[in-house]
């Protein structure tokens, strides 16, 4: 396996595989790996002939009350994981200074992701997203992919990317691979190693609630009022569980829906503290598309 860790380095190894043809896919991590990031270098093998694993704790997307100096580091135990799953994967482990060489409070450029921080996480973790953007704007500069993969399980996140690759007219195709649970539906999360052994039961009613509103929109429910009860009636019947948000958005632009139409996309997500550890969960959906006209048939 081969780990480069500069960022020149990396555009120079990206470049010559390109100018052989190779195509090459980048999933970006944050380390202390499990199975979710385990489908995502599955799913990148699938696709592409060469595959970059990053590893680097961005500390952009902290805010200043948040986790960065806790955040599990386990860059021996990572390595092991992804030689297991192919010795050919590349993994780009960067320095703080290589990705912010100007010093991360002195950059001056960061990417806006417009309103889409306006809802969900966004309001109760300050920068964020932006942090989450700009970052992978780097990783894509220096890995220089043909196709990003990311886990649905961040689904706020996963909609602010594929929007930047889109608007930003990157020529990277965003990939989102469907959220990898333990056998009583929680999400796997790098984060799970905080809770004791009564949260993490606890923490079923979180994959729960999703699924809850999953099932009524799939049943024909259609107001945000009734999903967002349903889902906090769930998440409710765990004391440890303090709910954050529940709600219900457009999967598109993150908007919040008073009232589903037929056929829309759309992504119910959670954020709930068992303590001081904030779990999210959610799923992308769509409603039903309502009463099907019968065509006209001239023949008939
Ligand atoms: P992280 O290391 O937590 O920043 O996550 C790196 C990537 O793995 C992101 O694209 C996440 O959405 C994805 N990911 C994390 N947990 C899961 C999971 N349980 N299932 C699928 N993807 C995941």
């Amino acid at each position: 396996m081969k780990i480069i860790t500069s960022v020149r380095k990396m555009q120079a190894w990206a470049d010559q595989r390109r100018s052989n043809g190779r195509c090459i896919a980048l999933v970006p991590t944050m380390g202390a790996l499990h199975a979710g990031h385990d489908a995502l270098v599955r799913a990148a093998l699938s696709s592409a002939d060469d595959v970059i694993v990053s590893i680097f704790v961005n500390p952009t997307q902290f805010g200043p009350r948040e986790d960065f100096d806790a955040y599990p580091r386990h860059f021996d135990e990572d390595l092991e994981i992804l030689g297991k799953l192919s010795s050919g994967l590349t993994v780009f482990a960067p320095g703080v200074e290589e990705m912010y060489p100007e010093g991360v409070q002195a950059d001056r450029i960061s990417v806006d992701v417009g309103d889409m921080n306006r809802y969900l996480c966004g309001p109760f973790r300050q920068g964020h997203f932006e942090g989450v953007a700009t970052v992978v704007l780097k990783l894509f500069h220096a890995c220089r992919p043909h196709v990003a993969v990311f886990g649905l399980k961040d689904a706020q996140q996963f909609v602010i990317l594929s929007r930047l690759a889109r608007e930003m007219l990157l020529d990277v195709s965003v990939v989102g691979v469907p959220t990898v649970r333990a056998a009583d539906g929680l999400a796997f999360s790098s984060r799970n190693v905080y809770l004791s052994p009564v949260q993490r039961k606890a923490a079923v009613v979180v994959s729960q609630a999703v699924h809850g509103a999953e099932e009524a929109i799939k049943k024909g429910e259609q107001r945000r009022e009734a999903l967002v009860e349903i889902m906090r009636s769930i998440l409710c019947r765990e004391d440890e569980a303090r709910v954050q948000y529940a709600d219900v958005v457009d999967a598109d632009t993150l908007q919040p829906i008073e009232k589903i139409s037929p056929g829309q996309h759309v992504l119910a997500a959670v954020a709930v503290h068992f303590g001081s550890t904030r779990l999210i969960d959610s799923v992308f959906t769509q409603a039903p598309a309502g009463q099907r006209v019968e065509k006209y048939d001239e023949g008939s």
